[in-house]
């Protein structure tokens, strides 16, 4: 397939894409989607107003054309969204897609995860922020202990499927988890990456003491295990790796805000409702399931695409300081996908 390369104000290519293909979930993460705002009156997007499978399958061709090279699907919590597998048959077979993933909680997966794999999907992100029943129980708002996720890890890596596990570690409120979470994917032959609190949308009241930094994971990890750094895989890899020495696990940090690394962010993110997003904190979408929905052709689209992604000048994270977060119309992360 024939590729245009496009760069923004900032000369950053386009290369990936997340795709949150549902706002729902069944979980009520406290610095997520906190029950006290997400409650039974909660309006989430109606069915219609959703993308369907051909309607993302079509806008995935176009920015594959555009650079793209991975694709990741989340939400809310992605394996919600009926006959999922469909959807990732569907972009597994766009030639020019390198990799497929996709972020979830892991609840659903003892029911997905041999279908996904047979769709094509090569790796999954569980999230789990405690090994602690009652308090993962908390952190997740709907009293759910560890056990349906840890048999979601199981049967991911039973299917095939490569797995990671992402951890948020807020002050105060799992930071007594940092190294036994570490230990448990150690000895698992997980990589674990530690994700820093961030100001994502405006209900999770975060704060800057909130954060919990790399360098203070680092240090501590430091004290128990022997780390040695990883190089970068390629341009605009999130994650910042370590192994433990002697063995082949890795260990990483998204440190998005003590280094933030805007730099390198080839990301844009599609809204379960068809707005492209150029950065997690820019509240400001741009429809593209109308245009499309009116009629637009495959080139509209891909010009309309290419204008907003050479207009890009975000840097929301090089930026950011206790007050930023004021005052900032920013999106919930549920809808624009984590
Ligand atoms: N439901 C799925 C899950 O639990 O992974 C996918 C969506 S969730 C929004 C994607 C990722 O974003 C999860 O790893 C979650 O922990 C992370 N996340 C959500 N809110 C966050 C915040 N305020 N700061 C840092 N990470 C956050």
């Amino acid at each position: 397939m024939e590729k245009t390369i496009i760069t923004d104000k900032f000369n950053r290519p386009l290369r990936d894409l997340r795709i949150s293909v549902i706002d729902r979930c069944n979980f009520r993460c406290q610095y997520c989607m906190p029950a006290d705002q997400f409650g039974p009156d909660f309006e989430f997007l109606p069915r219609s107003a959703l993308l369907t499978y051909e309607e993302i399958e079509r806008l995935g061709k176009i920015f594959v054309q555009l650079g793209v090279k991975k694709i990741r699907l989340t939400g809310g919590e992605p394996l919600l969204r009926r006959d999922l597998p469909i959807l990732i048959e569907k972009l597994a077979a766009i030639e020019g897609l390198s990799d497929i993933g996709l972020t979830t909680n892991g609840v659903l997966l003892p029911k997905l995860a041999a279908k996904l794999k047979e769709a094509g999907l090569k790796r999954v992100n569980i999230s789990l922020d405690s090994l602690e029943d009652e308090l993962f129980g908390k952190i997740n708002g709907r009293g759910i202990g560890t056990g349906p996720v840890l048999e979601g890890i199981q049967a991911a890596k039973d299917a095939g499927l490569g797995v990671k596990l992402n951890m948020v570690v807020k002050k105060g409120l799992n930071d007594q988890d940092i190294i036994p979470m570490a230990k448990f994917c150690k000895e698992k032959g997980l990589e674990l990456r530690y994700i820093e609190y961030m100001d994502v949308g405006s209900t999770n009241g975060w704060k800057m003491d909130d954060v919990v930094t790399k360098k203070e994971i680092y240090e501590m990890l430091k004290a128990e295990f022997e780390l040695e750094p990883v190089d970068p895989a390629y341009f605009g890899e999130v994650a910042k790796h370590y192994r433990y020495k002697g063995t082949d696990v890795n260990v990483g940090f998204i440190t998005s805000v003590s280094e933030s690394f805007c730099s390198s962010c080839t990301r844009a993110r599609l809204s379960a409702n068809g707005q492209i997003f150029t950065c997690l904190f820019n509240g400001n979408g741009h429809d593209l399931r109308n245009f499309m929905r009116n009629g637009a052709s495959d080139e509209q689209l891909f010009g309309r695409i290419a204008e907003i992604w050479n207009g890009r000048n975000d840097r929301y994270s090089d930026e950011r300081t206790a007050e930023t977060n004021k005052n900032r119309k920013k999106i919930e992360m549920s809808y624009i996908g984590g």
